[in-house]
């Protein structure tokens, strides 16, 4: 393979941003265009949730790079460019303005989108959180003290009750789950942190879909749920899960699915790879195609990109790591507890809501969760990283609770 010349970066947010810093960190001085949708320069999604929404930051401190460091960086960076196409065979990239640039290696970051309720578009006070925007527009709604009605009990959802019951709003918070974030986490910590929740006011619907928005004279008013019952509101925060964006890549020769098709160098064909939430790919290590929505993979799947594509030939087996912050609690998660067989609490409690759980599948450790333990919770990151017995660990560990 002749060295690449001109790469093209359809994303520039924490996946994107990552590949074109890493390129050049390793020494290649070729063009990057770096092309992003929104007009704003790359700026961290982690923060919207928390400290933009509450407003203990200001704004500009969601800014991924400062403006210096950027144009040290020598890109050719478009923003406000929406890549609508592309061609695999001829190796180029179609803008919404009809322009093409032809490419040497592409790197797929566009991310993913929030689902959206059916019928709620241009519905003022129904909300979702994807963007800066979106963040300055929820913040304002809190600002009135709402009756908050959530839609959706996961992280992201969770996050904002949290938020928006400490800023004075009444929160609803409807799943379709009976036991929310027990899916992701299991029972005994889905309950510990639902009780938070429960705790500090927040109204708990479980087991129920929200059949639709309801709303007078354009506005929201409230929702309607699937067993008849009407909620009243006067705003709404939908966070129902996300849809990757690949729609532009359709007719391109990409194979496309949950997410662009890649193999275990994150690359999905001849000069085409992808990195952060938009890329499935197969980890090695689990022997499982998956994709993943989190802030620390989208920056180390884009180092790893940029470095394949410069020859390194490395497959990508990440510990996945995710964070998030509710109340006074951090929560920590390494690895994938989703579908895991055993767990076990081996340090701190489930009472004292302060603890490492382990959890495992097969026999083996599968993932490790800290709850305001953050060292403890590092250190059992090391039982997910190498393949570890179930049984020696949870010996090793001690069982807490
Ligand atoms: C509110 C919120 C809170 C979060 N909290 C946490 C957390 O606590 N911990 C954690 O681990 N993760 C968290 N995440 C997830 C984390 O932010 C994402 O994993 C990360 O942003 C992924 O980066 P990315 O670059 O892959 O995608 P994105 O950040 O989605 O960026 C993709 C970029 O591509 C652009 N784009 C899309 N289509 C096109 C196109 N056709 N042409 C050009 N540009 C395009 C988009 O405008 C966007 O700027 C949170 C996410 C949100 C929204």
């Amino acid at each position: 393979m002749s060295a690449p010349s001109r790469v093209v970066v359809a994303g520039a947010s924490a996946a994107g941003l990552s590949v074109a810093e890493t390129l050049r960190r390793e020494g290649f001085d070729g063009r990057i265009t770096l092309l992003g949708e929104e007009s704003l320069p790359p700026y961290d999604r982690p923060p919207l949730s928390k400290e933009i929404l509450s407003g203990t930051w200001p704004d500009e401190r969601v800014w991924l790079r400062d403006e210096a460091t950027i144009a040290g960086l020598g890109l050719d960076l478009r923003l406000g460019a929406r890549a609508v196409g592309a061609d695999a065979a001829a190796r180029s990239v179609t803008l919404a303005d009809g322009s093409a640039i032809g490419y040497d290696e592409l790197v797929i970051a566009t991310g993913v989108r929030p689902r959206r309720l059916p019928g709620t578009d241009g519905v003022a006070g129904v909300h979702v959180l994807r963007t800066l925007d979106d963040a300055r527009g929820l913040r304002d709604a809190l600002a009135a003290k709402p009756r908050l009605v959530i839609v959706g009990a996961g992280f992201l959802g969770a996050e904002v009750a949290s938020v928006a019951r400490t800023a004075g709003a009444s929160v609803t918070l409807v799943s379709d789950l009976e036991a929310p974030l027990s899916d992701v986490l299991g029972p005994d910590l889905g309950e510990l942190l639902i009780g938070l929740h429960r705790e500090r006011g927040v109204e708990i619907i479980t087991g129920t879909l929200v059949q639709e928005v309801l709303s007078a004279g354009g506005h929201a008013n409230g929702v309607r749920l699937a067993d008849g019952r009407v909620i009243e509101a006067d705003a709404v925060l939908v966070s129902i899960g996300s849809v990757p964006n690949v729609d532009w890549l359709a007719g391109s020769g990409i194979e496309t699915g949950n997410g662009v098709l890649c193999d275990e160098f994150c690359q999905a064909g001849p000069g085409v790879w992808a990195a952060g939430d938009v890329a499935s790919w197969v980890h090695p290590g689990l022997g499982e195609r998956i994709r993943i929505e989190h802030r620390t993979n989208a920056a180390e799947q884009g180092m790893a990109v940029a470095r394949n594509i410069l020859g390194a030939a490395k497959p990508f087996a990440p510990v996945p790591y995710i964070w998030s912050d509710q109340y006074d609690r951090k929560i920590q998660i390494y690895g994938l507890p989703r579908g895991a067989d055993t767990f076990a609490v081996t340090e701190g409690s489930l009472a004292d809501r302060k603890l490492v759980a382990l959890y495992g599948k097969n026999d083996v450790v599968r993932a490790a969760v800290g709850v305001n333990m953050v060292r403890p919770a590092r250190l059992a990151r090391a039982l997910v990283a190498s393949p570890t017995a179930w049984t020696a660990a949870v010996s090793k560990e001690g069982v807490t609770a």
